[in-house]
């Protein structure tokens, strides 16, 4: 039995339910009807529950995979249209407690250096991701209360939001951030701190599983982890950000199990995750990913991102530099909303100074700058965007989705992108990408279809161009 409500996470990810559904969905995996059904159900935008899309995700049956993707690319297209948002990830310290056996954080391993930044660093960094052009960042750390306290955190973010860019202008205009489950106390102290979304991964759903990769330490509480979302919410981080580690368990196991981890959140707090992750292990200082014997190969892996985007229409997908450009051209038309580009895994890894070399957690694929990435985009008709605009209008958590779910919000998101891309052209870009992203601007400036919001869209336009003011957003 699932008891979706329950606070207990052995009742909401409920190992029975999550067998039954793979049962009922190898067994279901050729019915033709039945598929059918549920795509017919899917294509109402609506999204599924964890047992039709894994259905979905399982199907074996050629035509109707084709029409799985497509159903994907459609609702990609419909509510985000071109837009592809960017961000990078920001390493501060890497020392970690826990024995997590992928992650070369891992307190028992010893190869990498252990290096926790300053303030006087982190505002260096911060920098650096600025002048490339980035203004979203995803503040990443191990966990080591006594190296890296949440009294740090909480500096930290103080830190990254002083900063100003070459115009003056805060640099750094929304901190998502991933770190190890705490206390409902200290996520109100994050809320205090006017972060983005709070972002933890599950890594993996069966308790098992997960007691096996994670041996010791906080993290190795599986009630604990998988309750944190719970907590954050609670505590008024409305925006939240569900992940798997691709690799660990089944795949069939975990894409089921965070969908039901999205019903529980939907079920108590009205509340869907706002993004949700699909790493890949990746190989990284003392990690072999031989070692790991469910790795997920690339069809299956953008099939899964196909079955998210259909599952949670609403849901922001992201991908990081994990992956190769291919694979991230093809999830881009598949599902995925956001993307790191120009990444450093390392800490202090920007700055490429000695003393914070042999700090990554794992090996980047995707190794392009920030610049090289918005000129692919621009090259694939995609719009990036730096858009941070729904968080600093409160349009958060339950608000967010009503917000998107009327498809109000693209009144103001495609503008809000165009705007983000004419800064970043003026100020950051290549004449190549300059010349990219300004026919683009024009010719998207075209299709906006609400007036009034074009009318004053231009005028912002105008002021940016004229470097009269830049952030300027609905
Ligand atoms: N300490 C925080 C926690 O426990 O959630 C933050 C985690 S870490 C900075 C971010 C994520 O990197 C982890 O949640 C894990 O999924 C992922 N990761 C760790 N080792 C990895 C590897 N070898 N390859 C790919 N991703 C990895």
């Amino acid at each position: 039995m699932c008891f979706v409500k329950s606070k207990i996470a052995e009742d909401f990810i409920n190992d029975e339910e999550i067998k039954k559904t793979i049962e009922f969905a190898e067994l279901n995996k050729n019915n033709k009807d039945l598929i059918n059904e549920t795509i017919k159900k899917a294509e109402k935008i609506k999204g599924l529950s964890h047992k039709e899309a894994l259905l979905l995700l399982l199907c074996e049956l050629e035509e109707e995979n084709l029409r799985i993707f497509k159903l994907a690319e459609k609702i990609k297209d419909l509510i985000y249209g071109k837009r592809i948002v960017l961000f990078a990830p920001l390493y501060i310290s890497n020392f970690c407690v826990n024995g997590c056996s992928y992650c070369p954080y891992c307190f028992e391993k010893n190869k990498i250096k252990r290096v926790k930044l300053t303030q006087e660093e982190i505002k260096e960094q911060v920098k650096i991701l600025s002048e490339m052009g980035h203004k979203r960042i995803a503040l990443e750390a191990g966990e080591d209360n006594k190296n890296c306290s949440m009294e740090y955190i909480l500096n930290s973010i103080e830190s990254i939001y002083s900063v100003k860019d070459k115009n003056n202008e805060q640099a750094i205009r929304r901190i998502n951030v991933n770190i190890a489950a705490t206390t409902e106390e200290n996520y109100k102290k994050l809320k205090l701190k006017n972060i983005g979304t709070y972002v933890l991964f599950q890594e993996t759903y069966n308790k098992k599983s997960y007691e096996k990769f994670h041996k010791f330490g906080p993290k190795s509480n599986y009630e604990f982890h998988t309750t944190a979302i719970d907590r954050a919410i609670k505590a008024g981080l409305y925006d939240v950000g569900l992940g798997i580690l691709l690799g660990l368990e089944n795949y069939k196991y975990d894409f089921t199990g965070l969908l039901m981890h999205k019903e529980h959140l939907e079920a108590n707090f009205k509340i869907g995750p706002h993004t949700i992750s699909v790493p890949r292990i990746k190989p990284a200082n003392e990690i072999d990913v031989n070692n790991f014997k469910n790795i997920v190969p690339d069809e299956i892996f953008l099939k899964i991102v196909a079955c998210f985007r259909i599952a949670a229409p609403y849901t922001g997908i992201i991908m990081s530099t994990r992956e190769n450009e291919k694979i991230r051209k093809r999830s881009l038309e598949v599902g995925v909303s956001q993307i790191s580009a120009g990444s450093s895994t390392g800490v202090g890894g920007y700055s490429k100074k000695e003393k914070f070399e042999n700090s990554e957690q794992f090996e980047t694929s995707d190794k392009r700058s920030l610049n090289e990435v918005i000129k692919w985009l621009l090259k694939l008709g995609r719009i990036p965007s730096f858009c941070t605009a729904c968080y600093r209008k409160n349009r958060i958590g339950e608000s967010f989705m009503e917000f998107s779910k009327s498809g109000e919000i693209k009144k103001f998101c495609t503008p809000n992108a165009l705007l983000t891309l004419q800064e970043f052209l003026q100020n950051f870009a290549d004449n190549e990408t300059k010349k990219l992203g300004e026919n683009l601007i024009l010719k998207e400036f075209k299709n906006l279809k609400e007036t009034k919001i074009k009318e004053n869209a231009t005028k912002f336009l105008e002021k940016i161009k004229n470097k009269e003011k830049q952030d300027l957003f609905f």
